[in-house]
């Protein structure tokens, strides 16, 4: 087999305080894994800029001139973490033999990375970074990331237990990752269903070294509930079981109310009218809430917009002549 050309994204937002850190160990990395004869020479660091407000970009370009195997991609506007890395991927698709993900923090093992590759030599075409421990995340980061893979594993939805977006993938997984055309991606979910031989590896989760999570409460909901139901019919079916077991005991409360009638011990209190008012009501905006989050989710596919649109790009070959023309 021939020395594979690596590519190594990492999405960037407002991350100037890590970048200059990150760069030179995901170099030091690089060039070892060169030395070694695991990765061909052209292999390179694509950074994705997502629309920093900070001085992000214009560190990666003052790196890219100085440091050869630093490239970057500016994106036009801030489109998020999974549109960013989704934008560098597709990129790196086109010039690299595998492509590993990473977040710009260094919460991931970077020592890792020769792991990753070493198990592309063996064959496999997905590996998958698997976080031993979440000692450093918040407590309650910790527990809801549990109930997530619990929950969705309950739903049907195949994820791999605590892999966040540090992997390996080969140049072919990723061309079939890149034919999956929804909207909304959920890289996470999306790449177990592309399928070939993988495997996975541990490692420790650190702490962020500087800068701030940019995954607040809200985002993390977000993130959760779009991954539900991207991927699954169930919160509709559960609804319809729902409404099948109020129908079910209306019928019960009738036949109890008309016995209750018939035996003369009517009371025409308000309570068991206003309880079925806000149950019925509650059970149809609940419903039409969630029949209205697939409605959105059609609309947000039928439009087909671009998920993201490049404004500088310092990585693909010959980009330069193709923007004079
Ligand atoms: N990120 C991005 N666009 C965004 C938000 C985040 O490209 O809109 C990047 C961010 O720079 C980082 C990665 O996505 O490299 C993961 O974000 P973060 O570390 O804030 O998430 P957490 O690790 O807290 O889940
Ligand atoms: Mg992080």
């Amino acid at each position: 087999m021939n020395r594979p050309i690596l590519t190594i994204v990492v999405p960037c937002y407002n991350e100037e305080e890590v970048f200059t850190e990150t760069s030179f160990q995901l170099t030091t990395v690089i060039k070892e894994l060169i030395n070694e004869r695991l990765v061909s020479s052209e292999s390179t660091i694509l950074f994705v800029d997502d629309g920093s407000k900070d001085s992000t970009w214009s560190l990666i370009e003052k790196e890219s001139c100085s440091n050869l195997f630093v490239k970057g991609l500016k994106l036009a506007r801030n489109v998020g973490h999974q549109n960013a890395l989704l934008a560098g991927l597709e990129a790196a698709h086109k010039q690299s033999d595998c492509v590993i993900s990473i977040d710009a923090d260094l919460q991931d093992d970077i020592s890792v990375i020769r792991t990753f590759v070493e198990k592309y030599w063996l064959g496999y075409e997905v590996v998958y970074g698997v976080r031993d421990s979440r000692e450093t995340d918040t407590f309650f980061k910790r527990t809801t990331a549990v109930g997530f893979y619990h929950f969705m594993n309950k739903l049907g939805i195949q994820l791999v237990q605590n892999h966040a977006d540090f992997r390996l993938m080969s140049k072919r997984a990723l061309g079939e990752l890149m034919k999956y055309k929804e909207g909304n991606v959920f890289l996470r979910g999306l790449v177990p269903l592309v399928g070939f031989r993988s495997t996975e590896v541990t490692y420790d989760r650190k702490e962020r070294t500087a800068g701030e999570s940019k995954y607040p409460l809200k985002k993390m909901l977000a993130f959760a509930f779009d991954g539900i139901t991207s991927f699954s019919v169930a919160p509709i079916r559960s609804l319809t079981l729902l409404g099948g077991a109020s129908f079910l005991f209306s019928i019960a409360f009738g036949i109890y109310a008309l016995i209750q009638k018939y035996l003369d011990h009517t009371q025409i209190g308000w309570t068991s009218l206003i309880l079925s008012i806000w149950l019925v009501g509650g059970l149809q905006l609940m419903g039409m809430g969630l029949v209205g989050e697939y409605i959105g989710k059609i609309f947000n596919e039928v439009k087909q917009r671009p998920k993201y649109a490049i404004e500088r790009d310092l990585y693909t070959k010959h980009s330069l002549d193709k923007q004079k023309d």
